[in-house]
């Protein structure tokens, strides 16, 4: 009965776009979201496959870039926690505690793990010649998250990747940050497909603990901003508070200068499904597909045992390419099987009858186009090619999604039309250190949007006078709604 429902497909278009992707992660199997604990969701083998290929990219990307991997432990002591004064401010109401032992210290789940990593670089860090220290860690984080929970969108756990660095100069540090940007720019957008734009945080919406804060943020398609890899310059605020010291080349001791990173897979994945896919189901980028060529064999009693053998030969040669294949080789119809691997986004399809191993030529489907060719089998290799291009179809056609997404606006009304009609403002704005706060607040209670900060690595002149309060405008900032 499971199955013969899972094959129903999906009964809600994109346009809905808030259904949609409920039934679609559901559906194509990527989360079961009957665990009945807010904020909490399975995450079934068809999407751990594709987080785990995530994280292979990300992860080399890293370790090409200096980073080596760590573990460290899931609980916090509450002292340690303490130690900065701003990120404990601005974190504890994120926390969640486990209750007390009698004589042991108070432990908190990590909602992300500077305080835990810091004690143990004052132990690791000596001197000059330890630096730079650049470490990660792939971990799940737990934030206690007040506002409506949505499926990998905004969850009380997620799966990340944070490394945590340090240098020993503040210049270092700076060009870490910009480093981080272009790690998100070659692995979720030229990878992953995933267009975003960097913004610098205005100071009330900063890291709590870091100096500046720049977010990745990234268009849903239903006109919502998702926040994607943030980094942080943390300047010496942690340092300090952790004992974090070098000898420097002339005996004397400095405290390093730190920066951290975050990219939370899960929430990727859920910009992935959402920017990609369509009204049959996902759309996953080659490069992360768990599955990147689905082979379905075509046969009757007659002919069975030939066609299978044959099928696993070409299944051979298409691993021989280093590529992720299988033969679905079940009970049901072929129909079925095509419409199955669809909603499951498998980037292509290849069908093998009798009729196909006559010609030695293959029926080729292609996920995305939804077009069917022939391919020869003495040309199976041009796959990688294919797989290459799909990507980068994918990436254009979010790209192009981007595109006259933003739009100025000189008066409030011009504000209030574009964030209705699903688009992010480009407005003047008097100031985004703490004397822009209350323009800030008036623009969210009255729009339901959000300042989401200046772009990070262009300065924008402004010329005009803030949006809201008609002071002269010192930035030009982006406006939108928010998860
Ligand atoms: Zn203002």
């Amino acid at each position: 009965m499971k199955n013969k429902k899972s094959q129903e497909g999906l009964t809600f278009k994109k346009e809905n776009f808030s259904e949609w992707y409920s039934q679609l992660i559901t559906k194509a199997e990527v989360t079961d979201l009957r665990y009945s604990v807010k904020g909490f969701v399975v995450i079934r083998p068809w999407g751990a496959m594709a987080i785990e290929n995530m994280y292979k990219l990300y992860e080399e990307e890293l370790q090409k870039k200096g980073h080596k991997p760590t573990f460290f432990p899931t609980l916090i002591p509450e002292k340690n926690f303490k130690k900065e004064a701003t990120h404990v401010k601005g974190f504890s109401p994120d926390v969640f505690w486990l209750e007390k032992i009698k004589g042991e210290d108070k432990l908190a789940l990590r909602p992300t793990s500077e305080t835990a990593m810091y004690q143990m670089y004052s132990l690791w860090i000596r001197s000059h010649r330890d630096l730079p220290l650049k470490i990660y860690q792939r971990a799940n984080v737990f934030r206690y998250e007040t506002k409506a929970t949505r499926p990998l969108i905004r969850a009380r756990e997620f799966y990340w990747i944070e490394a945590h660095d340090c240098f020993t100069t503040e210049k270092e540090a700076h060009a870490q940050v910009q480093e981080d940007i272009q790690t998100t720019e070659k692995i979720m957008h030229q990878k992953f497909g995933i267009p975003f734009l960097a913004m610098k945080r205005p100071q009330w919406d900063k890291f709590a603990g870091a100096e500046y804060t720049i977010g990745s943020d990234v268009l849903m398609p239903d006109g919502k901003i998702i926040q994607q890899p943030s980094t942080h310059f943390l300047g010496q605020h942690f340092s300090k508070a952790f004992n974090v010291k070098f000898k420097n080349q002339n005996g004397k001791q400095e405290y390093v200068w730190q920066t951290c990173y975050g990219p939370a897979i899960s929430r990727i994945l859920a910009s992935v499904v959402s920017m990609h896919g369509d009204d049959k189901g996902l759309i996953i980028p080659f490069c992360i597909s768990p599955i990147q060529i689905i082979i379905i064999p075509i046969f009757s009693k007659d002919n069975k045992n030939k066609i299978l053998k044959e099928t696993i030969k070409i299944k051979i040669k298409i691993e021989s390419l280093g590529l992720k294949t299988e033969i679905d080789a079940s009970e049901k119809r072929p129909g079925e099987k095509y419409h199955e691997w669809e909603l499951k986004g498998v980037p292509f399809r290849l069908e093998i009858g009798e009729k196909e191993l006559k010609e030695k030529k293959l029926t080729l489907f292609t996920r995305d186009s939804g077009e069917k060719e022939k391919i020869a089998i003495s040309k199976l290799s041009q796959l990688k090619k294919l797989g290459e291009d799909f990507d980068k179809r994918l990436k254009t056609k979010a790209d192009n999604f981007m595109k006259g997404k933003i739009a100025d606006c000189k008066t409030k009304q011009e504000l209030k039309n574009t964030i209705k009609n699903k688009k992010i403002a480009r407005v003047n704005f008097c100031s985004t250190d703490k004397t822009g706060e209350k323009c800030a607040e008036i623009i969210e209670k009255e729009i339901g949007a959000e300042i989401r900060g200046t772009l990070a690595n262009k300065k924008e002149k402004s010329t005009g006078r803030c949006i809201i309060c008609n002071k002269p405008a010192k930035e030009i900032v982006y406006v939108g709604k928010s998860y």
